[in-house]
């Protein structure tokens, strides 16, 4: 029998393109599929990623069950590619790899200061609100009044709904108790969104956007000043209708009358980091006024601003970490691929695949990575007849060499033990669940089975 691998790896990734790779892969009777999971958990980011009101998109969980419960898949958790398995080892196991993951670290603003207490990308903080186990349990104090988020993706506008909402909005969600903890003692009253360029180029989609001006706790302050189009930006709303609704929005928004609400979020445009002050913690961030060059990008006029800010938060997009062992296009911060089929100086590597953020970059929502992932098992399963098979066929060998080595894999009854206590912890508040975000108390847990 074929065997076939789906791998993930290292922290923050849409390890939905590992599952809807296994997903494909099992249309195939005659093929079993591990999924190798660095966390004891499956599900990656839409478990730690999705914001946690979100609850539409977290439903989505159900559907990434079904693949996992399936008869020809099977769950190993708690398995770091490149550390507990190398790259070199999984032919020895799997006829074929797909690795699936995802992109594990920050981009940089790339200025000064960036680096002072105080500031933190958007990814660490989405970590530490998650219940991530590699988030610190005490990562985030919100003693900050003000705070500063950069970028204007999906991702700050994420960050910036948390932080507005109060903790009782956040009560029915799954947040930790630690986290609705310190929510309910922010001491947040304003929150300022920053983009670079202008209103048509910023990247959140409209719904995400019309979240922020249905808040109870928090009023939007939007200027009509940054609102203004020039011809690149009109033609741009002209051509894509999300752009126009966009727009759109945030022009309402400069009419509506402010209500007094506890919090102020400030979504601010064309407005470039400079550099963040301190001089022990962030104190402010300053930012060169910019205006538009009829092309799409900013250029700066020379004129400052600055915001006065306790805490930075980061949202300028995410990166892939190469996997030793495999090729890595630094400039694109992906693993170089032909239609999924890994390439290392032009040549495919045979049975090597690529799935998800680390295909593509981190760009598209979850259901992106369903086409994305056929698409490269498309090309696994025609490569198929080819391929060398894997010398050891026994899948019990993997799991063997793994608790050799010491590593306490987490197999499908592990995750679902780790599921029934979130969900007793839930009952016993009278929320739906309640994330466990410490990695000794999942593993004990999941120990159990
Ligand atoms: P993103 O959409 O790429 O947005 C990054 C933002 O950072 C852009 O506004 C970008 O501005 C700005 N930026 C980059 N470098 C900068 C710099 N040096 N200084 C100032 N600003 C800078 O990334 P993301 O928000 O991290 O989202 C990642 C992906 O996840 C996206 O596909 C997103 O839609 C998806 N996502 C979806 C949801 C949802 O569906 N609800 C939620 C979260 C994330 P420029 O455009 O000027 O470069």
């Amino acid at each position: 029998m074929p065997q076939w691998a789906g791998a993930a790896r290292r922290g923050r990734g849409l390890r939905a393109g590992a599952i809807y790779a296994a997903e494909a892969l099992t249309v195939r009777e005659d093929v079993s599929v591990d999924v190798l999971e660095r966390l004891p958990s499956p599900y990656g980011l839409v478990r730690y990623g999705v914001a946690p009101d979100h609850l539409k998109i977290k439903s989505i969980v159900s559907a990434l069950r079904q693949v996992l419960e399936h008869p020809q898949v099977r769950f190993l958790g708690n398995v770091d590619i490149g550390v507990d398995l190398t790259v070199a080892e999984l032919p020895t196991y799997y006829d074929a790899v797909v690795v699936a993951g995802g992109a594990a670290v920050d981009r940089r603003i790339g200025v000064p200061g960036e680096d002072l207490p105080g500031s933190f990308s958007a990814r660490e903080f989405v970590a530490w609100y998650n219940g991530h186990p590699d988030a610190a349990l005490d990562a985030f104090a919100l003693r900050a009044r003000s705070v500063a988020v950069v970028g204007v993706g999906n991702v700050a506008v994420d960050v910036a709904r948390i932080l507005a909402k109060s903790a009782d909005e956040l009560r029915g969600t799954d947040l930790p108790d630690h986290v609705l903890d310190v929510l309910s003692r922010s001491q947040v009253s304003d929150i300022w969104v920053l983009g670079r360029r202008g209103p048509a180029q910023a990247r959140f989609t409209t719904k995400e956007l019309r979240e922020l001006g249905e808040l109870a706790h928090a009023d939007v302050v939007v200027r009509a000043g940054e609102l203004e189009l020039d011809e690149a930006s009109q033609a741009a709303a002209a051509a894509s209708p999300a752009t126009r609704r966009n727009v759109e929005v945030l022009r309402e928004w400069t009419l509506r009358p402010q209500q007094g609400r506890p919090r102020r979020l400030h979504l601010r445009f064309l407005l470039r980091p400079v550099e963040v002050l301190g001089p022990e913690s962030v104190t402010a961030i300053r930012l060169e006024r910019s205006r538009l060059d009829g092309a799409g990008s900013a250029v700066g006029t020379g004129e400052t601003v600055t915001v006065e800010a306790q805490l930075l938060l980061r949202s300028v997009g995410y990166r892939a970490l190469p996997l030793p062992g495999l090729p890595f296009d630094e400039a694109a911060g992906i693993i170089p691929h032909a239609g999924g089929r890994v390439v290392r100086d032009g040549t495919v590597l045979p049975g090597w695949y690529v799935a998800g953020w680390i295909k593509r970059g981190p760009t598209g929502v979850i259901g992106t990575n369903k086409a994305d992932a056929r698409e490269s098992v498309a090309a696994l399963l025609a490569d198929a007849p080819a391929l060398r098979r894997a010398p050891v066929r026994d899948p019990r060998a993997v799991s063997e060499l793994l608790t050799a080595r010491g590593v306490r894999v987490v197999g499908w009854a592990g995750w679902q033990a780790i599921d029934d206590a979130e969900l007793a912890l839930g009952a016993e508040q009278g929320r739906e669940r309640v994330k466990i975000a410490d990695r000794a108390h999942l593993l004990r847990v999941a120990g159990g089975r």
